[in-house]
């Protein structure tokens, strides 16, 4: 663990409200920068997206990649936008190089209910809902992403790779969170594999190799369930689940959910997390329909910045770090809470300057430790 405490940042706000959101997201940290000393940011904004595409040729340029291996973390918007796309057809997703490149296998997901924002479920327990999806995000269905084929326009083949080491390293994180998780509440600490195992030879492959790890932390509790059934589960009693890591496109698809399950995308954080380097950023998209009209809800960007700092600070043993992050979502908490804002998202009347500005009043108030 190496002693320093000044880090630099590489922000990428890519495409439509990915920039909005990002722009928040610094006014925010510089409240936050007032509030607490002990470290420091600073930021190196760089190029990259459709836009970028859109204007030079190049959907992410060879100095904001290396930009990115040389930082201490990464704070991304969003980028793409779907009528910019490449001469074939595909969509524009320097994400996707940027997870491959970096080695960010753990797509870290989390799902937590915060007081007082409206939740589409009825039944009072909702209100406990605190998970984190672990979204394996190297391989999987992903692993043949742009290389799939079709055959004499009759058929068509896409593949599923699943490997020991990308199944160990994701368990393996997935337990080291439910320790951590626990030790800062007694009722978590539980991991549950979801997959196909009973379908797929990959997937019963990686079940396998789930069970021999689960042994490995025998402190934390250990279960499994069924792709299909999680999708039932998380809906009828999404309050029961802690770490749930599973195959790179059923994590794709229950983040949306899990994401819906909390008021919408624009509440939903996440960190694709490898061992050197990590990516943190909203679970949206660059969301074309609302960009350019000051509607995008920044708190799913607000909390992946918190999430930044909490591993900057378990990595580098620099405790103001994670008390930071630990300020970015108590003054969340209690934005909500209080009832202060109504996003758009919700059919409020509250965008991004609004959500904004009571998040950074917030983390100025006294009272918020
Ligand atoms: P991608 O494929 O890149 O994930 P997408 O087009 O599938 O993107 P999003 O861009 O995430 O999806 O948008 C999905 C829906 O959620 C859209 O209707 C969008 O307006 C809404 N949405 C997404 N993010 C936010 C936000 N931060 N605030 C308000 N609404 C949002």
């Amino acid at each position: 663990m190496s002693s320093k405490n000044a880090f630099d940042i590489v922000v990428l706000p890519g495409d439509g409200i990915g920039i909005e959101v990002t722009d928040a997201c610094l006014e925010l940290l510089a409240a936050v920068q007032r509030r607490i000393g002990g470290f420091s940011l600073a930021y190196d904004r760089r190029p990259g997206g459709a836009g970028c595409y859109q204007q030079t040729g190049d959907a992410f340029p060879a100095a904001s990649m290396s930009a990115c291996e040389r930082a201490d973390a990464i704070l991304f918007g969003a980028m793409g936008l779907p009528h910019i796309r490449y001469p074939d057809g595909r969509e524009i997703a320097p994400q996707i190089d940027l997870r491959v490149r970096l080695d960010l296998y753990a797509g870290v997901r989390p799902i937590r209910a915060i007081p007082g924002v409206p939740l589409p479920l009825v039944d009072p327990r909702a209100r406990e809902i605190d998970l984190v999806i672990v979204r394996e995000s190297t391989e999987g269905w992903f692993y043949y992403f742009g290389k799939g084929e079709v055959r004499d326009d009759e058929e068509a083949f896409d593949k599923c790779r699943i490997s020991r080491k990308g199944s160990e390293r994701v368990f393996d994180f997935s337990f080291r969170l439910a320790e951590r998780r626990r030790a800062r509440n007694p009722k978590k600490g539980r991991v549950t594999c979801v997959d196909k195992a009973n379908v797929f030879v990959s997937m019963a492959f990686s079940n396998k190799i789930f069970w021999e790890r689960a042994k490995l932390f025998p402190g934390i509790a250990a279960d499994h369930c069924y792709i299909d059934a999680m999708a039932l589960n998380l809906v009828r009693k999404p309050w029961e689940y802690d770490v749930m890591p599973t195959e790179n496109q059923f994590g794709d698809i229950i983040s949306d959910l899990g994401a819906g399950l909390i008021g919408g995308m624009g509440m939903a954080p996440s960190g694709d997390i490898g061992d050197k380097h990590a990516v943190f950023q909203p679970s949206h998209g660059s969301a074309p329909d609302i960009a350019g009209q000051g509607k995008a809800n920044p708190i799913a960007m607000f909390l992946s910045a918190a999430m930044m700092l909490d591993w900057l600070g378990d990595r580098h043993g620099v405790a103001a770090c994670a008390d930071a992050s630990a300020l970015i979502e108590g003054a969340v908490d209690r934005v909500f809470a209080d009832k202060r804002v109504l996003p758009n998202e919700f059919g409020g009347r509250d965008g991004t300057a609004a959500i904004t500005r009571a998040v950074v009043d917030a983390i100025s108030e006294k009272a918020v430790a």
